[in-house]
């Protein structure tokens, strides 16, 4: 059990240089007119990068979630309708090294003969490709490729798939124009793009909140 524990915990550690990363910190916070000695800062370079480890892992593959998945059917109903999940994440944009996050919206139609997957492996991914430089525009179309992969064995696809991700970008709140705001980015796959009464039963719970 322990040793378990141990993998795991090493499992997530990066390969990231944390003494580079905390001398590049020491001599950024002198660029920008800090005294890197006084007492607030002991530590904070160090710190950084020891975090860089977590929020910047998804950089590193050997961090990606296992996506397992399970046979429609398995525990005995086979389930052929829409379900949707919801919850939150936090990236970076990419052009400003500012954070951008907010809500998302995943949901699928699983095929009869086809796949089913735990939604916390949602979260997981949504997470895991939140957690590097990223657009929007992007990071909603590579969640939704992983999941469509796990989920489309041969002949087998889900009926649709669909992914909204609804996020405040502090670079424009705190910078530049300063106006709050949220942007939304959509990204829809077979029923969901092809069908407009299964779209607009989705979105309908996206603006439910
Ligand atoms: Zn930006």
């Amino acid at each position: 059990m322990f040793i378990a524990a141990i993998k795991i915990i090493l499992a997530m550690k990066t390969n990231l240089n944390k003494s580079r990363i905390t001398e590049l910190w020491i001599e950024l916070l002198g660029e920008i007119g800090e005294n890197d000695n006084r007492a607030g800062l002991q530590g904070t370079p160090l710190r950084i990068a020891s975090m860089y480890e977590e929020i910047f892992r998804g950089y590193d593959q050997k961090c990606k979630p296992m996506i397992t998945t399970f046979p429609n059917g398995e525990d005995g109903i086979v389930y052929n309708q829409m379900i949707i999940d919801q919850g939150t994440f936090h990236s970076f944009c990419e052009h400003h090294g500012l954070p951008f996050f907010g809500q998302y919206w995943f949901s699928y139609i699983p095929h009869a003969q086809g796949r089913i997957i735990g939604l916390s492996k949602v979260a997981h991914l949504v997470h895991f490709h939140s957690a590097k430089l990223q657009i929007q525009e992007r990071l909603v179309k590579d969640v939704i490729d992983d999941l469509w992969t796990a989920l489309s064995p041969a002949d087998s696809e889900p009926k649709g798939m669909a992914l909204v991700l609804k996020a405040r970008h502090l670079c424009k709140s705190m910078r530049g124009v300063k106006q709050e705001g949220e942007m939304i980015t959509i990204e829809l796959r077979g029923l969901f793009k092809e069908d407009q009464k299964t779209r607009q039963e989705f979105f309908s719970f996206v603006q439910g909140g």
